[in-house]
């Protein structure tokens, strides 16, 4: 599943093939993926130029000239894809095409179809709870230790569930919050709200570092972002403790071993000797 640094990547990889252009042709090839298609889409759109590419915690934000916004999001199993003069045809999977008026074509293709492709006005996005609600976004500058600490404090909730709430913190997912808490010591079951002072700091540098590793590692082992399949965004990894349950810690002077445990029904991964 595309977390927050997947999803910047594939940002990053767009970015160049959409802004400033104009959307030549839309297709669609259904009424819904996990929501409804709105009505009028392929018009709404084509010929729309787009101002810019963003990233919103997963979803990704086309800025359109005609006072709307494009949105999509990847959903489980969605996939953006650089594809040349419609090769490969389009399979079954592949739900929503457009092609940009100098001939880059990006293919939205979603085997599961969890995913969202939206279209929405500027008036009614600061309104639109799937944003309204959510939380600061964890790279910006402006989110400090002091954000943190407030974000976490009071809470009784496990501290991997807090950092999972997106009105907390937006974008974090399970893989990089277990990855997050090996690098800073914290154990995921710890009370959030005794996350204070220098352990929030820890925390702090531990998120943004994980997932500026994980950004870089998506723009270097992938040419500007973009497969040679012409995929956007995706990389290979090497985590620290997820998916490594009975192997060892990879923190430095570590003895201890990589457990697995179920919080809110979701695997976490951590080491309980040097995670504290
Ligand atoms: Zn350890």
């Amino acid at each position: 599943m595309p977390e927050l640094p997947e999803v910047e990547t594939v940002v990053r990889g767009l970015r160049p093939h959409l802004e400033g252009r104009r959307f030549a042709r839309v297709i669609q090839r259904r009424a819904d993926i996990r929501t409804p298609i709105p009505e009028g889409f392929v018009q709404r759109v084509t010929g729309a130029r787009v101002v810019s590419v963003a990233r919103r915690a997963k979803w990704i934000v086309v800025a359109l000239d005609r006072g709307a916004v494009l949105l999509v999001h990847l959903g489980m199993s969605g996939r953006l894809v650089l594809v040349k003069d419609g090769k490969p045809a389009a399979g079954p999977h592949d739900h929503v095409e457009f092609v940009m008026d100098d001939g880059a074509q990006v293919r939205f293709t979603d085997p599961r179809r969890f995913g969202v492709v939206d279209l929405v006005e500027d008036a009614d996005l600061a309104g639109d709870r799937r944003f309204s609600e959510l939380g600061p976004e964890p790279l910006d500058d402006a989110f400090d230790a002091a954000a943190l600490e407030k974000a976490l404090a009071g809470s009784k909730a496990p501290l991997k569930a807090a950092l999972l709430d997106q009105r907390n913190v937006a974008g974090l997912g399970n893989i990089y919050v277990c990855e997050a808490l090996n690098r800073c010591g914290l154990s995921p079951r710890r009370r959030a709200g005794t996350v204070r002072a220098q352990k929030a700091a820890a925390l702090l540098k531990a998120v943004k570092e994980t997932l500026g590793d994980a950004i870089r590692a998506g723009g270097s082992s992938a040419r500007d972002y973009v497969q040679a399949s012409g995929e956007l965004g995706w990389f290979q990894h090497s985590w620290r403790v997820y998916d490594r349950a009975g192997e060892p810690c990879r923190t430095k002077g570590c003895t201890g071993t990589v457990r697995r445990i179920v919080q809110s029904g979701r695997s976490t991964f951590y080491c309980p000797r040097c995670q504290r």
